[in-house]
């Protein structure tokens, strides 16, 4: 596959604006780019580094979604871009919220939020948070473990709780897995523990990791699931939700294995075929998805150099880094398509490096990005589809650089 950078600079209209044209065809592809009115804005030459999201697209993902698998409450990833302008365009929307803090909880209901939409769906707590959760009105709970279990009971009496099981994340670009889940048997115990408990044994959940492009690595976590359904209905526990969890992919700019459509017709045909009963309540955690190809994000050349003249890569040092915005190229995992302002044509291989004093600062060795000959500090470079995972991962401020700006059109 080629890399990302390659494709991006291919679906430039040939001899055209630095714009990317919207890729809609065919039908696999999401859209990435920048829109028209990201290019009005950045036509004004914002400040760099800024990221630049449209909520417009943001919606659209949000109706695909919902149009793709009606037979499921979308619950918003909110660390995947927690920016106001953002939660509240999907509480108007109707969406719930999968928090991961009490800060996010508070965001979400300071934003309107019914906390009867929201989940807190960290299974790592402090007793105090889920006490402050339960008084905000918050009663939907994950947990993978005894302990938090015994504070929620405490905290959160009477609480519905799903329990989080243990998957691979096979295929994941940015796998969730090992920190998180127990086992099916373990799963079983603990939910029969939490009925006795008084709490509302509801559930289950499970994450395929992060920018899964393997749809049948939900059938794996819904096996386990409906297992774990028919163990606890032998004693006597209906266990009535499945939370399908994130990792739904967005588009790097390269063509992805299947489009929402098909993921909303695996997943209920799997829930269908594996399921014996009702069907049960479905719960999808959509963040990359939601806002990936939303965002842009604009960064300043700050050096453009060599270390050898025999060696014809040149380093390009941006005013954006792992530190401010791009802690996703760590192992180069989130290939993020790069464009350049720069139309000239001929084009060199590069390795790309953020602004601070840290070696660990280097975002692209080996992905083979290729950037104009011509290019020289002052000049822009745009990484796209950079809505989600950015922001909420700066640092406030290493090496003295400020956070990561945004602007939410
Ligand atoms: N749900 C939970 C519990 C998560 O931890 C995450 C991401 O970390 C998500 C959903 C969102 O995942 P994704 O961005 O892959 O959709």
């Amino acid at each position: 596959e080629p890399p990302d950078a390659f494709i991006a600079a291919e679906s430039r209209p040939p001899g055209g604006a630095p714009t990317l044209a919207l890729v809609a065809e065919p039908p696999r592809w999401v859209a990435t780019g920048i829109t028209e009115k990201m290019a009005a804005f950045l036509a004004e030459e914002p400040e760099t580094p800024c990221l630049v999201v449209d909520l417009d697209v943001v919606e659209g993902n949000y109706r695909a979604l919902r149009g793709a698998l009606p037979q499921a409450e979308v619950y918003y990833a909110v660390k995947s871009n927690p920016a106001p302008p953002l939660v509240a365009r999907l509480i108007a929307l109707g969406s719930s919220f999968d928090t991961a803090s009490l800060p996010e909880i508070d965001l979400c209901l300071g934003l309107g939020a019914d906390p009867a939409k929201l989940s807190f769906g960290n299974t790592i707590k402090k007793s105090k948070d889920i006490a402050a959760a339960y008084e905000r009105g918050v009663r939907l709970f994950a947990f993978d473990a005894e302990e938090e279990l015994e504070k929620l009971a405490e905290h959160a009496p009477g609480s519905q709780v799903f329990c989080r099981l243990f998957v691979d994340n096979v295929g994941a670009e940015w796998p969730l897995s090992r920190k998180f889940g127990c086992s099916v048997a373990m799963a079983g115990d603990l939910l029969i523990k939490a009925q006795a408990l008084g709490l509302e044994a509801h559930g289950v959940s499970f994450h395929v990791g992060s920018q899964q492009k393997d749809l049948g690595q939900w059938d794996v976590a819904l096996e386990k699931a409906a297992e774990l359904f028919r163990d606890l209905a032998a004693v006597g526990i209906t266990l009535k939700m499945v939370n399908l969890g994130g990792g739904l992919p967005t588009s790097y700019g390269n063509r992805l294995p299947y489009g929402v459509d098909e993921y909303g017709a695996h997943v209920l045909g799997a829930v269908d075929r594996l399921f014996d009963g009702p069907r049960p309540r479905l719960i999808v955690e959509p963040g990359r998805y939601m806002g990936g190809n939303a965002g842009v994000l604009e960064t300043e050349v700050v050096l453009v150099s060599r270390k050898d003249a025999a060696d014809d890569r040149r380093w390009v040092y941006i005013d954006a880094g792992r530190f401010n915005g791009l802690a996703e190229t760590e192992g180069e995992a989130i290939r993020y398509p790069i464009i350049s302002d720069k139309d000239d044509g001929e084009t060199g291989p590069v390795i790309i490096a953020g602004p601070t004093c840290d070696s660990v600062d280097i975002l692209y060795d080996k992905a083979g990005y290729t950037l104009p000959l011509s290019l020289k500090a002052g000049d822009r470079l745009r990484l796209l589809s950079t809505g989600a995972y950015t922001t909420s991962y700066a640092s406030v401020g290493f090496n003295g650089f400020l956070p990561l700006k945004a602007h939410y059109l």
